[in-house]
């Protein structure tokens, strides 16, 4: 995925910056519809070898990618650092991510893609064979948002190309440096079919995206999936949606609270508050608020933020990835003050660079934008409620639906609260767990999205269209309801399937009907 000087001369190039200090980190062509669907066509030639292949041969490909990107990694998590303004820690949690995807999918690929043989339900049926099989969608289209370059691709790119999907992936505008070079790689490096693909550029190309897969897999905001969805269900393919959130973490009164207070900053504040499962809103028990409230705040007062060299591990989380994500946390903010809140740490951007330091916002509640709308940021939002049940009302009160966390010492608690939240995941004593479990779902109920990713199974046979595939155990010259009709062959027909299907004798025998006093 290279800049070619044509596509310079002709200004279609989408150049990449650093949000830490504003250096250019690359650039990338800005692809128009017509070279997208040259790319599309292209693995569209390639997908039907790929999908020949046996799984464990399509699994041998992911893992040499998988070796190839762990041996490059300085490289391509130095762009992720670069490229999205990260702290060398937080680009770090994104080869894992790659590790874990890849190491799961292709263990349970073959399984997973197994043929699944059904018994008839009628004895009419039992001279046949039942089955269902998995065949992938052609091309599946992947769009992704600018978070983690590399990690949200890798959560769905494996367990597609397993399926014997050919892929064709959009990262965002904003990072596209290191998922790209990850593409280059696989067409490049490890001898690969050619069944991956990378189309860089802006909306536009992720529109034209969406016009030329068989299937798409999006993450992304609300308002940009629902855009999809509808050309989706437009062409008559299917989207699995992946959008944004506002997670409700309910502190109770037995909390254990060393760990509640750690998971908080980690939940709230990993990637610069720039996650869609992150901590966005806290109800705490107003028993535990002051010490809650008091030590989070001492705790937040020794985070490091900046964007630490390369190899560092020197900062907790760095900048944040665009000015517009900032500017929606300074609204955020402003609004909740206007409105009564008041900022216990933070509150203010830093002079130099997309920093945002980490917020405690208190006295909030839901007339405000903090509480109601996604920020996508470094606030943590603390609302002191009376009891479990004003907790879990107002947890529920959100358009968003995608993760949630309950604190408390008590199982029974944990399962009780955790059974009424409205949400897609649920966390009992940990934050944002729920999303690395691939064998469970992962989806946002309400506005947070439509599908689900990951789920056993589900990870791979979603980028597959199931086929009812039927084979006869015996050799029949006819059927009987084929042609020709007769006289004889119909009474037969009716009596037998009486005989089969009715639940009672008289009717099963074709006897006349009681007649009604
Ligand atoms: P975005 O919706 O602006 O863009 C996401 C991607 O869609 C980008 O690649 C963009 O170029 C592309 N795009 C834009 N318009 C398009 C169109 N009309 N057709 C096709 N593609 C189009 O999101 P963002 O600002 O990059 O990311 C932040 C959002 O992502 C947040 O709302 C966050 O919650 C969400 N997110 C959700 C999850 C999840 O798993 N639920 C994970 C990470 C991020």
């Amino acid at each position: 995925m290279t800049t070619t000087e044509a596509d310079t001369a002709l200004g279609n190039v989408v150049e990449i910056h650093n949000p830490a200090d504003g250096s250019v980190v690359g650039t990338v062509p800005e692809m128009s519809a017509d070279q997208v669907a040259e790319l599309a066509a292209r693995l569209r030639e390639a997908q039907p070898a790929w999908e020949a292949l046996t799984p464990q041969a399509r699994a041998q490909h992911l893992r040499n990618w998988l070796n190839w990107i762990v041996d490059n990694q300085e490289r391509i998590f130095g762009l992720v650092h670069r490229e999205a303004g990260k702290s060398w820690g937080d680009a770090q949690i994104e080869l894992l991510v790659c590790m874990e995807v890849i190491n799961y999918y292709t263990k349970h690929g073959a399984e997973f893609l197994a043929d699944e043989s059904r018994t008839p339900h009628t004895p009419a049926s039992l001279t046949k064979n039942l089955r269902i099989r998995y065949r992938p969608y052609q091309l599946v289209g992947v769009i992704t948002p600018w978070n983690y370059p590399v990690g949200m691709p890798m959560m769905d790119i494996p367990g597609a190309l397993m399926a014997g999907a050919a892929v064709l992936s959009k990262p965002s505008e904003v990072t596209p440096l290191a998922w790209a070079e990850i593409v280059r790689g696989w067409n490049e490096e490890i001898g690969a079919p050619p069944v991956l693909a990378c189309a860089t550029g802006r909306g536009d190309t992720g529109r034209a995206v969406v016009d030329v897969v068989d299937m798409v897999q999006f993450t992304g905001s609300t308002a940009t999936g629902r855009r999809i969805g509808m050309r989706c269900a437009e062409r008559l393919i299917p989207a699995s949606l992946e959008l944004g959130g506002k997670d409700a973490m309910i502190v109770l009164s037995d909390a254990p609270m060393e760990r509640t207070i750690r998971g908080a900053i980690w939940g709230g504040l990993f990637n610069a508050g720039q996650s869609c499962i992150a901590v966005e809103r806290l109800y705490v028990e107003a028993s535990v608020y002051d010490e809650f409230v008091d030590r989070l705040v001492a705790e937040v007062k020794t985070l490091r933020q900046g964007h630490d060299p390369q190899g560092g591990f020197s900062t907790e989380f760095g900048a944040m990835a665009t000015e517009s994500q900032l500017e929606i946390v300074e609204r955020h903010v402003a609004d909740a003050l206007a409105k009564g809140a008041r900022v216990l740490t933070g509150g203010k951007r830093a002079d130099k660079g997309l920093f945002y330091p980490p917020t405690v916002l208190v006295d909030v509640d839901h007339t405000m934008a903090c509480m109601r709308e996604e920020t996508f940021g470094p606030l943590l939002p603390i609302m002191k409620v009376r009891d479990e049940h004003e907790a879990i009302s107002l947890a529920n009160d959100s358009d968003y639906g995608l993760g949630a966390s309950v604190w408390t010492a008590s199982k029974d608690r944990g399962e009780r609260v955790g059974m009424r939240l409205e949400a897609g995941g649920v966390d009992v004593n940990n934050v944002l767990m729920h999303v690395f479990q691939f064998p469970l779902p992962m989806g946002g109920w309400k506005s947070s999205g439509l599908g689900y990713r990951f789920g056993g199974p589900n990870g791979i046979r979603k980028y597959c269209r199931q086929q009812a595939f039927v084979t006869e155990r015996v050799h029949l010259d006819n059927e009987t309801h084929w042609y020709p009709y007769s006289l004889t062959k119909g009474r037969i027909t009716a009596a037998v399937l009486r005989l089969m299907e009715m639940h009672d004798w008289r009717r099963r025998l074709g006897l006349a009907p009681r007649k009604r006093r």
